[in-house]
């Protein structure tokens, strides 16, 4: 009985510097979880770190979690599982996100964005292409236990897309809210916490924001921003701070020719 507990304890939450994000694997005796479908170019790397890092096989990796459909936490889950066998858990939602001609659309747009953001980063080029239609082995709702790994509680936080999930560990007070909320830090302004780019319903958003406000986490894992300890009143100021509207990929294509064309550096 004791042993089995001991393979059921949580050991570890490995960071791993992801293409795009920050990605989070969870670490058991003999079993693994992955916090977010991650990239496609970062199939590769969360594989060696299994096999290098941790010295484990990788079929030790029995789920990875889509968090919502973006290509930075959806675009390796199909490829970890073709490879390791993982099951794919994701949000329970009669529809596709990118379904439909117009869902089609959103995934180039979105798409096109995410090689922006590789560019801006100054990442290699690398494929992201995935596929647009997920195909979920286990769908999840709000305030289930992970499947394999009952510790994990889903929590449903949508907003930023119409179907993003928080994950919560009791046992450590950790939450991993994928894009629910971001850190930036530059030197001029220091370390602050924004909403995502892209907000479907900033209703929903505003109440998700306000779900993990509850949970009084211990640390918050973001995929932009680490991990770290949000202050309740910082969760208050990203209420305050999220607009009204919905922000869609209009709005953040507007936003990026203006930057583009705004940063030029004048001529003398
Ligand atoms: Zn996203």
């Amino acid at each position: 009985m004791q042993e089995k507990n001991k393979n059921n304890e949580l050991q570890q939450i490995l960071r791993i510097d992801g293409h795009i994000q920050d990605i989070y694997l969870a670490v058991y005796a003999n079993k693994l979880l992955l916090l977010d479908g991650c990239c496609r170019p970062d199939v590769e790397l969360v594989l060696a770190t299994i096999r290098n890092i941790l010295g484990r096989e990788i079929s030790q990796l029995k789920a990875v979690i889509v968090t919502h459909m973006h290509a930075d936490h959806a675009g390796g889950a199909a490829y970890l599982k073709k490879h390791t066998g993982c099951k794919i858990i994701s949000s329970n939602k009669p529809t596709q996100w990118y379904g439909g001609l117009n869902g089609r659309v959103e995934y180039l747009l979105d798409l096109s964005l995410s090689y922006f953001v590789a560019y801006r980063r100054g990442r290699k080029f690398k494929n992201l292409n995935y596929p647009a239609e997920l195909k979920a082995d286990i769908l999840v709702n709000d305030g289930d236990a992970v499947p394999m790994f009952e510790d994990w509680q889903i929590i449903e936080t949508p907003g930023h897309t119409d179907r993003d999930l928080s994950v919560y560990h009791a046992k450590t007070g950790k939450v991993y809210v994928a894009d629910l909320m971001i850190k930036l830090e530059n030197r001029r302004r220091g370390i602050r916490f924004v909403a995502p780019y892209n907000i479907d319903d900033p209703v929903a958003y505003k109440k998700s924001v306000a779900k993990i406000k509850q949970y009084h986490p211990y640390k918050v894992m973001m995929a932009h921003g680490g991990q770290t300890f949000v202050e309740q009143a910082t969760f208050d100021d990203l209420i305050k701070m999220t607009p009204n509207k919905p922000r869609t990929n209009k709005d953040v294509y507007q936003d990026v020719v203006f930057r583009m064309m705004t940063t030029r550096k004048p001529k003398k």
